[in-house]
């Protein structure tokens, strides 16, 4: 399936700021490979996005190529829904820029974001919201950025917040 994808790979990687990886690639392995080790796919072409148009293109090159489409992120789905065989993953690993606004108490992350990632951002403002305990994994959705509403004491004027401990399920 590589071979007969070559000549739109070529035009798709001129839409694409992100790294394309295919089985020839010396770091294919280490980029395909799950949390969970049991489940071994091999994916025809891996798209690494660096910034949403990079997922907005991924997603319209899979569609336009009729290829399955698996959409990793932490890629801890126990069931490996992060990978297919044949298809192309969407890899939002290095996505995983951490925005919050203290004062609408709403953090914004990347789709690559990892649980750690998040609460390192959020309490440096003493907020905090409910997740898992495990800091390397990833938040349960597959989105290139949503926002989550954030609790933590009132918000002061002009000053950081205390830190909070986070109270999320494991
Ligand atoms: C040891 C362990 C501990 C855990 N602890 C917690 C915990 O404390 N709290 C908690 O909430 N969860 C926990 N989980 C569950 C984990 O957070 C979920 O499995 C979550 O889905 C993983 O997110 P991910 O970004 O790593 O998913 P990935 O494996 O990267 O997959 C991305 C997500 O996108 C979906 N997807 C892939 N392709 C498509 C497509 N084409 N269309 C639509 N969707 C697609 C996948 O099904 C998956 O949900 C734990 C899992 C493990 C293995």
């Amino acid at each position: 399936m590589t071979q007969t994808l070559t000549e739109p790979l070529g035009v798709f990687q001129k839409v694409f700021d992100g790294e394309l990886i295919t089985g020839d690639h010396p770091a294919y392995d280490s980029v395909r490979a799950l949390w969970n080790t049991e489940i071994d796919r091999h994916p025809a072409v891996i798209a690494r996005c660096t910034k949403p148009t990079d997922v907005a293109s991924a997603v319209t090159f899979g569609r336009e190529q009729g290829l399955e489409i698996a959409v990793r992120c932490g890629s801890h789905n126990a069931a490996g829904t992060a990978s297919c065989d044949g298809g192309l993953m969407i890899d939002l690993s290095l996505m995983r820029s951490v925005s919050v606004d203290p004062r609408s108490r709403r953090v914004r992350v990347a789709g690559g974001a990892l649980l750690g990632d998040m609460d390192a951002a959020t309490q440096a403002h003493g907020l905090a919201t409910t997740a898992g305990t495990v800091s390397p994994h990833r938040r349960r959705r597959a989105h290139p950025r949503r926002r989550i509403r954030l609790a933590g004491p009132p918000a002061r004027a002009g000053g950081r917040q205390p830190a909070l401990r986070r109270g999320g399920h494991g």
